[in-house]
């Protein structure tokens, strides 16, 4: 079943500190941004154009969900989450009338986060999206992102694995302000990323003193990957019988990640 897009979503209890390897400027300038959003009366007085629409660029799970979610909890908003393929249909004007449906909605329970995952599935280029029904739903999004007015409280999140293929249209200032590219964590990223997935895990001694080994030896894993690592490690000593996270959990778990890595690598040649 289709997620519902204009239902509002429960927000995990969640702030930027929960996420690891973002670059200290990214994380002020979301500050200032959200602080701006927050205070439009200020932004206003001093000529600042309050932030409507932002997207976050980059590979698959490196964080732009949560980062999304982390963004609305901090403004205390209302949080609309849904992806771009829930708003492509065979019928003309179903997509534009869902996404008038979800604006309209997240009007009404302002302040409110609209976060659209995939967004290339409904904002792609025109000339390759094909079909008047896509036309449509892009070009309702579009009359949505400008009608609002500037104070309506409403914040557009998007995130995208690829941001080659949206609309220029879409891109436009005033549409999107804001655009973080949301990278692989580099070293000191990924050591961030294991603290916090191994906070509240009780893990054996030679794994605690190994986890800077581990942020070297995981160059290319993203978030998600090193937060499956710890998840699996512990499903495994759970499954044996033991409370303890030991080296060769973590072992097998590493080693499970890379093959199933390569395999979808050579899948996909
Ligand atoms: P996709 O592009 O596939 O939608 P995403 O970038 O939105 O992925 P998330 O859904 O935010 O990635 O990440 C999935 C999970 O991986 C998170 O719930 C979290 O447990 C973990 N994770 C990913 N990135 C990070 C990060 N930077 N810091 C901490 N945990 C992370």
């Amino acid at each position: 079943m289709k997620h519902q897009a204009s239902k509002a979503t429960p927000l995990p209890d969640i702030t930027l500190e929960d996420i690891g390897g973002l670059p200290q400027e990214m994380k002020e300038e979301i500050q200032q941004m959200l602080e701006i959003f927050k205070n439009p009366g200020t932004a206003k007085d001093m000529g600042i154009e309050l932030p409507k629409g932002i997207l976050l660029y980059g590979p698959p799970g490196t964080g732009k969900t949560l980062l999304a979610q982390a963004m609305a909890k901090e403004i205390g908003a209302t949080f609309y989450s849904s992806s771009g393929a829930s708003f492509t249909e065979l019928f003309v004007g179903v997509g534009a009338s869902r996404v008038r449906t979800l604006f309209q909605n997240a009007r009404k329970q302002s302040p409110a986060v609209i976060f659209i995952d995939e967004v290339d599935a409904l904002a792609g280029k025109r000339k390759e999206h094909g079909g008047e029904e896509s036309e449509k739903t892009l070009t309702e999004l579009l009359v949505q992102l400008d009608g609002g007015n500037d104070n309506d409280g409403v914040l557009f999140i998007a995130a995208t694995n690829r941001k080659d293929m949206l609309d220029d249209a879409f891109l436009r200032p005033g549409r999107i302000d804001f655009t973080f590219n949301v990278q692989l964590p580099d070293t000191k990223g990924r050591r961030e990323i294991i603290d916090i997935h191994t906070n509240g895990k009780t893990l054996a001694p030679n794994v605690t003193a190994s986890l800077d080994t581990l942020a070297e030896s995981t160059s290319g894993f993203s978030g998600a990957e090193i937060s499956g690592l710890f998840e699996t490690a512990s499903r495994r000593a759970i499954r044996e019988g033991r409370k303890l996270i030991e080296k060769h959990d973590l072992d097998f778990a590493i080693d499970r990640t890379i093959l199933g890595n390569t395999a979808r690598t050579l899948n996909d040649q």
